[in-house]
């Protein structure tokens, strides 16, 4: 595994790096999922995390990688999402500043949010491209530092974090099922997890609807897909023409990619809120949706289920709850 991009080495060294700045968050049993599975199931929490979301681990690790020169010329991402609000967080923790570039079709409440964790919003063009082209401008002209959102080696280092935390919660862990998008959890989870225990597998969970790194595997590059709306809307998005770092990991080092449909979505986080009695977003719902949904056989346990973020609107998860919203 030594040849991967990232590996256990790297991630432990993130470890050390952002302890005490990023929540060790709690694995706690969940007996309803236990007695369905047949096999003893733990709920990583991780969606307590600071921000909402694990990408605090990934953001942190990249600005602490920084030259305190680098640091001083900020930080730049064209986000909306959960990558956004956590390197407007971390940046300003450490002393930098994050610039957040969106287009002018981001709704205020997001654009408040994300201005309100301490970044500049700069609002270009009318498309998520639009305003990734006046970053890379940023960074090109004007000195900022490009934080992506999944393909990163420090990124990756810090996501994969959140493994070596599973396996200290759980040390006979035989399956781990992880939220899959641009595969930056993926692929730095899958590192730690079989770093420690090689036997463990690690299961990808994404939505039916424009899963670019599940056609990218079954290409053997990566593809382009069309984005189309879903309830997982984090899990949105492709993951780069030009990867370097996370489509050669989840390759290698993922057992299996599951994709589950918008309702089978909607039931995860109706079960995680009437079970478990967690508000989870649709993209932290696929471990427990694939669980519910028997797409996964008979599993080998114990198993370690990720809920990755819990930025939902608030009105949209009541509705989801209810039966009302299913895509
Ligand atoms: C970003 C994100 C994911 C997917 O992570 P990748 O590293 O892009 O695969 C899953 N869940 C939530 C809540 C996210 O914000």
């Amino acid at each position: 595994m030594t040849s991967l991009p990232v590996t256990l080495a790297d991630i432990e060294q993130a470890a050390r790096r952002i302890e005490g700045r990023i929540l060790r968050t709690p694995f706690v049993p969940s007996p309803s999922l236990t007695e369905l599975c047949g096999v003893p199931v733990g709920l990583k929490l991780e969606h307590h995390q600071t921000t909402g979301s694990f990408k605090l681990r990934g953001a942190t690790n990249a600005v602490l990688s920084l030259t305190p020169q680098q640091r001083a010329r900020g930080v730049v991402a064209a986000s909306t999402g959960n990558h956004g609000r956590a390197l407007a967080h971390a940046a300003k923790a450490e002393g930098s500043v994050a610039t957040i570039c969106m287009s002018r079709l981001v709704p205020d409440n997001k654009v408040r949010d994300i201005r309100r964790l301490g970044a500049i919003i700069r609002i270009v063009g009318r498309s998520q491209d639009e305003a990734q082209v006046e970053a890379d401008r940023l960074a090109a002209e004007e000195g900022l530092v490009m934080v992506p959102p999944f393909d990163h080696p420090a990124v990756v280092a810090g996501q994969g974090t959140l493994g070596l935390e599973i396996v200290e919660a759980m040390p006979d862990v035989a399956t781990v099922l992880v939220p899959l998008s641009g595969g930056g959890l993926a692929a730095g989870v899958a590192a730690a997890v079989k770093g420690r225990l090689p036997g463990a597998r690690v299961i990808g969970l994404t939505m039916e609807r424009g899963a670019a790194m599940k056609a990218s595997l079954d290409a053997g590059q990566p593809v382009l897909v069309e984005e189309v709306a879903s309830l997982a809307d984090s899990l949105g998005g492709g993951i780069g023409l030009d990867n370097t770092v996370t489509f050669s990991m989840c390759r290698a080092l993922l057992d299996d990619v599951i994709l589950l449909s918008e309702a089978e979505i909607a039931a995860g986080m109706r079960h995680a809120y009437a079970r478990e009695r967690e508000v989870i977003e649709g993209a932290g719902a696929v471990g427990i949706a694939a669980l519910i949904s028997g797409r996964l056989g008979r599993l080998d346990g114990p198993v370690a289920v990720i809920l990755s973020g819990r930025n939902v609107d608030m009105a949209r998860h009541l509705r989801v709850i209810n039966g009302e919203d299913t895509p």
